[in-house]
């Protein structure tokens, strides 16, 4: 489903991502761990465009990315649920869903507005309200949600809890695993190794732009010495 090899990225002359390497299965959930600026979100916006990469090759559902104007990623199926949420602060709950909807005609059970709301009852009583006028918590459903509207196949959360309360956070990492449940891909980056531990098949962790480590929830559960190395626990 997706294979990252090498991969470099570059900020104008300062290299971010040093040749990564890890691959996802289709209906596996991954997570890239690592401490603050070690290259997680530079590696997702280079898989999704945002950022070039400048070498190496990003392999997603059998076509390269690598090179390929970032407009041309976008009917892939790679949805991206991006760090700080940006969703329209001037469109409604509903509006924002609507914005990014996308006919999968072909598709047995495609994401309607309906799904995401079954998903997050949360949002159907604030379907209304102004994207700006939305909780943080809400905010980062809809987030999601609109992700699930393109009917991706693979779901990428960058940050999925980042600033949400307790509560909120179980929230999002349950609809997770229900949204897992459905066969999606997923690969996400978060803070909370616990949960990530519980939703993820597998782990890379980042190191200055190279992944270092790769294993399941039990092997870094039970390697100390790897989760006091690279992730400083
Ligand atoms: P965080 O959790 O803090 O977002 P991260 O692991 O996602 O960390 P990145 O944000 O990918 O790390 O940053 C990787 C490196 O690239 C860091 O050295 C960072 O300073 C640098 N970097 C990130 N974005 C830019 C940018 N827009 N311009 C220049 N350098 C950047």
């Amino acid at each position: 489903m997706l294979d990252v090899s090498d991969l470099t990225t570059h900020y104008g002359t300062s290299q971010a991502l040093f040749g990564m390497n890890f691959s996802l299965g289709t209906g596996e959930v991954a997570t890239l761990l690592g401490r603050n600026g070690m290259g997680k979100t530079t590696t997702i916006n280079s898989i999704m465009g945002i950022v070039k990469a400048s070498g190496g090759s990003i392999v997603f559902d059998g076509e390269e990315l690598v090179g390929r104007p970032s407009f041309r990623t976008a009917n892939l199926g790679l949805g991206l649920v991006p760090e700080g949420r940006q969703i329209f602060p001037n469109l409604s709950a509903r509006e924002n869903l609507v914005a990014t909807a996308s006919n999968h005609l072909n598709q047995p059970d495609p994401w309607t507005i309906d799904r995401v709301f079954a998903l997050f009852p949360e949002l159907e009583s604030r379907a209304s309200s102004m994207g700006n006028l939305l909780s943080g918590g809400e905010q980062q459903m809809l987030a999601i949600g609109r992700a699930l509207m393109t009917n991706p196949k693979l779901l990428i959360l960058d940050e999925a809890t980042e600033g949400l309360a307790p509560l909120i956070r179980q929230k999002i990492w349950s609809a997770l695993a229900d949204i897992r449940a459905t066969g999606l891909s997923i690969l996400v980056v978060d803070k909370n190794l616990h949960d990530l531990m519980r939703l993820a098949d597998r782990h890379f962790i980042v190191q200055r732009g190279e992944v270092v480590w790769s294993g399941t929830s039990a092997e870094l559960q039970a390697d100390q010495t790897a989760r006091e190395t690279w992730l400083g626990l």
